[in-house]
């Protein structure tokens, strides 16, 4: 079966072997970073809707599991654009635990909708939210992040301290730095500040590792990301190189369609497709060329290791 809105399992450090879940179906987002892997941002909201219906997206899990996969370590919601924007993510949360009622569910959020106590609500359900907030520095923030007008710095910190409040589960607090945007001397201090008084479970500092949607924003030296990862008591996000368990002998079909499925969320090399898909990077190598041979994948190579991504990606210069 093609799957438009299950994608994976891919290899996270933070969460082992993840299966995602697309809640939005396309580049629907209340933010247009920079750095993001997935492409400029086609429609830029603060607007919940249904823009998948929980339906669509269980019955696409409910297939998957019937294919008779390992069951992954993480049902991670995600995928094209802002999964809170999603009215369903409540449901879609709820049907993950019957289908598989062992694997924990995870969030990623910009926490932009953070303030609404309603999504607050909704995404307490959850048993890890990932926020990512990268600069509590104004000018910053808007230059990285790209927000819907009206969404600032200090609405973010504060609709995520209101959340910790209420939340049993964990928060995994992601910082992503860009050289000359946000690594400035002002925003550490700030968010050092900030994470003391939100207490997440974990912090991580992370910088590009691939290509984002404007080619000039540049990843941060080592030492810099060591020196914020050591101010801000982070974790260095290891991708964990534990042995995948390889299914049954895919088809040359179904694994170009995982490929499809898997670049069109973010450019991997080889290797990564390898990993986070469990199949081998042979495997892998021959799906992409024949992806880029029939003008849905291109490659582009980035010190000297060809990463591969979707024609759907625009590359701003
Ligand atoms: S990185 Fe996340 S928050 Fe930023 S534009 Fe992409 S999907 Fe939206």
């Amino acid at each position: 079966m093609k799957f438009n809105y299950v994608f994976g399992p891919v290899m996270s450090g933070r969460l082992g072997r993840s299966l995602g879940l697309d809640l939005l179906g396309d580049r629907i987002c209340s933010m247009d970073c920079v750095y993001c892997e997935v492409g400029a941002t086609r429609e830029l909201t603060l607007e919940r809707r249904p823009y998948v219906p929980a339906e669509d997206i269980l019955h696409e899990l409910e297939e998957w599991k019937k294919e008779g996969h390992a069951p992954p370590d993480m049902i991670t919601l995600g995928g094209l654009g802002e999964p809170c924007l999603n009215t369903e993510m409540e449901y879609v949360i709820s049907g993950c635990r019957d289908l598989f009622p062992d694997v924990p569910v995870a969030v990623l959020t910009n926490s932009t909708l953070m303030l609404d106590p309603e999504v607050r609500r909704e995404l307490a359900l959850a048993d890890i939210v990932l926020p990512s907030l990268d600069s509590l520095v104004p000018e910053e923030f808007h230059a990285l992040n790209r927000p819907c007008p009206g969404v600032g710095p200090e609405e973010v910190a504060q609709g995520l301290l209101e959340f910790k409040k209420m939340f049993d589960g964990r928060i995994f607090l992601e910082i992503l730095l860009a050289e000359g945007v946000n690594d400035s001397d002002a925003n550490l201090g700030r968010l050092e500040a900030f994470c003391k008084r939100l207490q997440p479970d974990r912090v991580d500092v992370v910088t590009l590792s691939r290509p984002g949607t404007v080619k000039k924003a540049k990843a941060v030296d080592k030492e810099t990301l060591e020196r914020w990862r050591k101010a801000l008591h982070a974790g260095d996000a290891p991708v964990q190189e534990r042995q995948l368990a390889r299914g049954a002998t895919l088809s040359e079909a179904h694994v170009e369609d995982m490929i499809r499925a898997s670049l069109a969320r973010r450019p991997q090399t080889v290797k990564q497709l390898g990993q986070a898909l469990g199949i081998s990077e042979e495997q892998a190598e021959k799906a992409v060329t024949r992806l880029v041979q029939n003008d849905e994948a291109v490659s582009r190579d980035e010190s000297g290791t060809p990463f591969y991504h979707s024609c759907r990606h625009e590359i701003e210069e």
